[in-house]
């Protein structure tokens, strides 16, 4: 039987490596870029509100910093590892020169179960973890944003804490922020619009018409459910969702807006009516033409991709496909538009609003979608015809493009001293 590569770092590594070898780089490049530059452990304690005191352990990966501060999630999770964050480090840092904004990767993450955790706990654990993560953190030198399982909210305490710490306010070390402490129109929505675009313009090179297609989507979270919404919106048919208790099928189509309201109402989507329960597995075998997986890593993997029906795969979660169910997809003739594209709409609003509070001057929502619009048909555009010329796939050509610019930058920066 296949065996999947399951550490996210060492699926992180093996796609570069892909990438350098189709690139020549020299065995030097490859030694720097293969490894994070930075890796801090933090083990704190946070005060719970039985008056327990509970430790817990975070981490903040800077990957690369050659072509910019470094930018990146942060994630709550019981799952959370190193390797998990040191591979979304590396993602992050070729996400942002795929679409060509001026950051490098990071990424952070804290050990915990936050729906097991009162908000107070939730407040405390984040602004310690700000604070011991806070001698990277800076406007200028690491800017985090959401992830799994942090919100607006969340933001909104690790600017604080920075802030308290400086004793003014610095809206621009932190994005994902709510509009009232300097967020950005459009952030919230932002990785789900850029899916938005990528599927429609991979549906038309694949001349598919959005009209003609049902949609499944797993992960009903920030970018799973407003990726539904506004997939429909273009005209698909969505016909399987699923959060984390299990999916929900009907293949004559599911009212979004009702599961939006079903899901808020019971925390869950299952037993939502006119809709048949199916296991999270098995919702990613179902007939549809689109599957985006927006949940977490390793998902579609050699043990399912021999039965996935979709014909375009869309990547809104980060490192949802193995390499093993790469090769599958790509001898079944699917289209995978790669995560490092396909979900980097998030990064771009949170670019825009970091330019936004440094600037101290806002730009309206209709500026900010037109923006974000313009990168991701450029960026999907610039991938689709680096493909192309070098007879690749989709994640191949964004690779190819997004390490050579950081290679590019890392090498006219030198090895210092
Ligand atoms: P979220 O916490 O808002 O939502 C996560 C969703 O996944 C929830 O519906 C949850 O129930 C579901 N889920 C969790 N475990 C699951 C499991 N085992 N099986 C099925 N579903 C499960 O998180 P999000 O911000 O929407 O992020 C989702 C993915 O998108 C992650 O991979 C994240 O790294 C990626 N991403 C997010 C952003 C962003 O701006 N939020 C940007 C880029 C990439």
């Amino acid at each position: 039987m296949a065996i999947d590569v399951v550490n996210p770092y060492e699926v992180a590594v093996a796609q570069f490596d892909e990438a350098a070898e189709r690139l020549g780089l020299s065995q030097a490049m490859r030694a720097i870029l293969r490894k994070p530059q930075r890796e801090l452990i933090v083990n704190f304690p946070v005060r719970m509100d039985n008056g327990d005191v509970e430790m817990f352990t975070g981490y903040r990966v800077q990957h690369n910093i050659n072509r910019g501060p470094a930018k990146g999630g942060i994630r709550f999770s019981p799952a959370v590892s190193l390797d998990e964050v040191r591979a979304l480090a590396m993602w992050m840092t070729w996400k942002c020169a795929v679409v060509g904004i001026p950051y490098g990767g990071a990424k952070g993450g804290v050990i915990c179960d936050p729906h097991e955790m009162s908000f107070t706990e939730l407040e405390r654990l984040t602004r310690r973890y700000t604070t011991e993560i806070s001698i990277l953190l800076g406007p200028n030198s690491d800017i985090p944003a959401p992830d799994m399982n942090t919100n607006p909210q969340v933001m909104g305490w690790i600017m604080d804490t920075y802030s308290m710490h400086r004793g003014y306010s610095i809206p621009a070390v932190v994005t994902g922020k709510p509009l009232s402490v300097g967020g950005s129109e459009g952030r919230l929505e932002a990785t789900a619009r850029g899916v938005q675009v990528v599927a429609r313009e991979a549906l038309r090179d694949l001349r598919m018409a959005p009209e003609d297609c049902s949609v499944i989507i797993q992960g009903f979270g920030n970018v799973g459910s407003i990726s539904a919404r506004l997939l429909s919106r273009l005209g698909c048919k969505i016909v399987g969702l699923s959060d984390i208790k299990g999916g929900v099928y009907n293949p004559d189509g599911i009212d979004v807006f009702a599961a939006l309201r079903y899901s808020k109402e019971h925390g869950n989507l299952v037993g939502l009516p006119g809709t048949e329960f199916v296991s999270n597995s098995e919702l990613l075998e179902q007939p549809c033409d689109v599957l985006v997986p927006a949940a977490l890593e390793n998902q579609l993997t050699g043990r399912n991709a021999a039965r996935v029906k979709a014909r375009l795969i869309v990547e809104a979660a980060n490192g949802p496909t193995t390499p093993e169910a790469d090769e599958i997809f790509n001898e079944r003739g699917i289209t995978v538009v790669p995560d490092i594209l396909a979900n980097a709409g998030g990064v771009t609003v949170s670019y825009f609003e970091w330019v936004q509070d440094l600037q101290r001057f806002f730009w309206s929502e209709p500026e900010i979608n037109s923006r974000l619009e313009s990168i991701m048909t450029r960026s999907y555009r610039a991938v689709h015809d680096k493909a192309e010329e070098q007879q690749t796939n989709l994640r191949m050509g964004a690779y190819l493009l997004a390490v050579s610019r950081v290679a590019e930058a890392t090498e006219v920066r030198g090895v210092y001293p």
